[in-house]
């Protein structure tokens, strides 16, 4: 039976519309998806009965449960929600102060192949429908108060563009979740034209991992760049205005050898100069079958201090959730393994 939950306003007009419902029940159907938290078509009580009964006779929720949870040491959870066909995906939530971040995957598994990433070391099993992207925000137990979203879990959020826009619709719109943008962060290895459309159609922050600003050294840790080269995503993001309060910030993991000397610091300021960005260090903690080794504290350190230097605003992201396997992928890889 096909699913109320992920449907867009628009989508669900058309829905009362083919169904001969009064126009308005789109938006009341809106409010109990998203705003009252409905289990039920039953649950729907402002609308007529007939209406719920011929409405729950092709439509059911679709909202679902995850199926496992796991709790770091240091708080962070990590959720594993079921696809169908034994595979899984994972969401994060990390609570920080006051803060709780949840971060959100977009595919089952994924195409892109990065070195460093063990959803790469998956392959792609399929896209998520908006549905089961904003299912990830509705169905863990700090749904009601979350403060922050980012699109850092499993997959390229620009590979499967029009699900992720639709979920962001759900999220910002006054019909659904009415989060402000600016709340929401959509990271990605540099999809340029999926990244121009994000950037035209949403209000959101933009995270773009750079790993390295040299050609051969990215492609080998990122196949990618043969398509997008660095240098076109960041002349695409010049373009436009991130002076006010949209935020465009780098992810840059510190490989022990391979992208953590002096030679990188210069690279990286002469790639970012004057532009109006964060760049977010990130420690590599070793993952299977893989030759990379993350710096020592001491680089990492001195890495920071020198972007600092060169006036590129950089900051050293906190690992979490080490013990549960935070790393991307780890968990659901591990379930894969142990269901095949
Ligand atoms: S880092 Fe992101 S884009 Fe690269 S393989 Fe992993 S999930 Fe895919």
């Amino acid at each position: 039976m096909e699913s109320l939950f992920g449907k867009t306003l628009a989508e669900l007009q058309q829905l009362t519309a083919e169904l001969d419902f009064p126009r308005y029940t789109a938006g009341q159907i809106a409010a109990w998806l998203y705003a009252k938290r409905v289990d039920s078509v039953e649950g729907m009580t402002n609308l007529s009965k007939h209406s719920r009964s011929l409405l729950s006779s092709r439509y059911e929720i679709g909202v679902q449960i995850p199926q496992k949870v796991q709790v770091s040491a240091d708080g962070t959870k990590k959720y594993l929600f079921g696809t169908g066909n034994g595979k899984f995906i994972e969401t994060a939530m990390i609570p920080e102060n006051d803060r709780i971040t949840v971060c959100v995957s977009s595919q089952v598994g994924c195409k892109m192949g990065c070195l460093f990433c063990m959803t790469g070391k998956q392959g792609f099993q399929g896209q998520l429908t908006a549905g089961e992207i904003v299912n990830q925000i509705r169905s863990i137990d700090e749904s009601g108060s979350i403060s922050n979203i980012v699109f850092m879990g499993m997959g390229e959020p620009f590979d499967n563009l029009e699900e992720v826009m639709k979920s962001i619709e759900i999220l910002t719109a006054p019909w659904g979740y009415a989060m402000s943008p600016r709340r929401i962060t959509v990271s990605t290895i540099g999809i340029i034209p999926g990244m121009v459309a994000f950037l035209e159609k949403s209000e959101a922050h933009l995270a773009v991992s750079l790993h390295s600003p040299f050609d051969e050294e990215r492609k080998n840790l990122m196949p990618v760049q043969a398509a997008y080269p660095i240098n076109d995503v960041i002349r695409e993001i010049r373009s436009r205005d991130f002076s006010h309060q949209r935020r465009v910030s780098f992810e840059y993991i510190v490989f022990k050898g391979l992208n953590d000397s002096y030679r990188h610091v210069r690279e990286l300021s002469r790639l970012l100069n004057g532009l109006n960005c964060r760049v977010n260090l990130i420690r590599f903690h070793p993952i299977p079958d893989t030759p990379l080794l993350g710096s020592d504290e001491n680089t990492v350190q001195e890495f920071k201090d020198k972007l600092n230097s060169k006036g590129i605003l950089t900051t050293i992201r906190a690992s979490r959730g080490q013990d549960i396997y935070a790393a991307c992928g780890l968990l659901s890889t591990k379930e894969l393994v142990k269901n095949s």
